[in-house]
């Protein structure tokens, strides 16, 4: 089963093209963005005179931050309600998108911080339009919500079909200010969710061929990306794979891969492309056996072998080492076992291998 409710605008000059369906959506919109990508990315310089000439009002609550926690969501819904808002647009990176979605949720359905985990709450939510200023969730077309709970210090997702974002605005002339560190971060985001695709025992073969094309795409532009950030081409390119990787999980879910890389990302600040990145040899290793036909389909898609992919990924910074202590590691390796996207992973570690696949980031 494919089932994806967003409609997507996917060309230079979307936020134009798409301005009878955002008009459609309401008449007062709350922006949901951070302190500063929704203007270095050009999109506000867009965005606010369309509002304008569409007469809809808005009003901007620009404190997202990276890897938004529960606190800026109760406020985001403070601002919504207060304001009388009817729908929303989130511009940014994942955080954004992610942050606005819960909002929504929190907003329509009267939640606290402490309910929005809770499934059984939620009824309805107000219509999104999700603009992608990075080009690495696909958060523009999946059902998640990533958030943070700092004092418990965990990062934790839920999906609910009724945060589809209405509407996915992407425009790579967005992501031409991004540096070519969050560009890589990002991109290998994207990566994990293409292979995830795969990993997944949830997988779709209607959806290999997008995989095979967006990992194609990442394969051949990342460098270009990273050398000349102004690339249009480049960048359009990256913002399709993002976009297949989002796709992609809406349908799989994400795997161990990132269950693994969310409390690198809490407890050591880790980029969440990275935390994906810094175990994705590995973990395609640990997996291999698993799904031998899979990864031939794949690699024969892509015309190289898995040892070519590996020494083009070496070709970038991504195998960090942390300070991860053994106790650290006695603690998180059951937490990581017991998330559901462990679960669905296509081969299952004992503590042990787990333990071993952890300990290759160790300094
Ligand atoms: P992000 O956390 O949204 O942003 C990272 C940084 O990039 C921020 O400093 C941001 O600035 C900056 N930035 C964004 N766009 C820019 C641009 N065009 N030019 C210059 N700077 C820009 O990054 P992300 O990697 O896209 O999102 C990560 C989050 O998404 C994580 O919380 C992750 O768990 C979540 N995620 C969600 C899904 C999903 O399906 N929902 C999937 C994967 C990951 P500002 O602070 O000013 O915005
Ligand atoms: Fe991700």
């Amino acid at each position: 089963m494919l089932y994806l409710p967003t409609r997507i605008f996917i060309e230079d000059s979307a936020l134009t093209k798409a301005q009878t369906y955002i008009k459609a959506l309401g008449s007062k919109a709350l922006i949901v963005c951070g302190k500063s990508s929704a203007r270095k990315s050009g999109v506000m310089d867009e965005l606010l005179p369309l509002l304008e000439e569409l007469q809809i009002e808005s009003m901007i609550y620009d404190g997202i931050c990276e890897n938004p926690d529960l606190e800026s969501i109760a406020t985001g819904k403070g601002i919504f309600l207060a304001e009388g808002c009817d729908f929303l647009i989130a511009i940014g990176g994942g955080s954004p998108l992610d942050a606005a979605k819960a909002i929504s949720l929190a907003a329509a359905n009267d939640l606290s911080k402490d309910e929005l985990y809770d499934a059984s709450l939620r009824e309805k939510a107000y219509p999104i339009v999700a603009i992608p200023t990075t080009h690495g969730t696909g958060s523009e077309v999946t059902q998640y919500s990533v958030l943070t709970d700092p004092v418990a210090r965990k990062k934790a997702g839920f999906g609910s079909d009724l945060i589809f974002p209405a509407l996915a605005i992407v425009d790579a002339r967005y992501m031409r200010s991004l540096s070519p560190r969050i560009s890589l971060n990002t991109s290998i985001d994207a990566l994990s969710h293409l292979l995830e695709g795969i990993y997944s025992i949830k997988r779709n073969p209607l959806l290999m061929p997008m995989i095979i094309r967006g990992i194609r795409l990442i394969i051949d532009n990342l460098e270009l990306c990273l050398k000349e950030p102004e690339h249009l081409p480049a960048r359009r390119a990256l913002a399709e794979a993002s976009l297949y990787g989002g796709i992609t999980i809406a349908h799989t879910s994400t795997t161990l891969q990132h269950a693994i890389g969310y409390p690198f990302t809490t407890h050591f600040g880790v980029p969440h492309g990275l935390a994906n990145g810094m175990f994705m040899e590995e973990l395609m290793r640990f997996y291999a056996p698993g799904i031998k036909d899979e990864l031939e389909q794949l690699f024969s898609g892509l015309k190289m072998s898995q040892e070519e992919f590996f020494a083009w990924l070496d070709r970038f910074p991504i195998k960090i080492k942390v300070d991860l202590g053994p106790e650290m590691l006695r603690e998180w390796i059951p937490i990581i076992l017991a998330t559901r996207n462990t679960k669905i992973s296509p081969r299952i570690p004992s503590s042990e291998e787990l333990g071993k696949i952890l300990r290759t980031v160790v300094k």
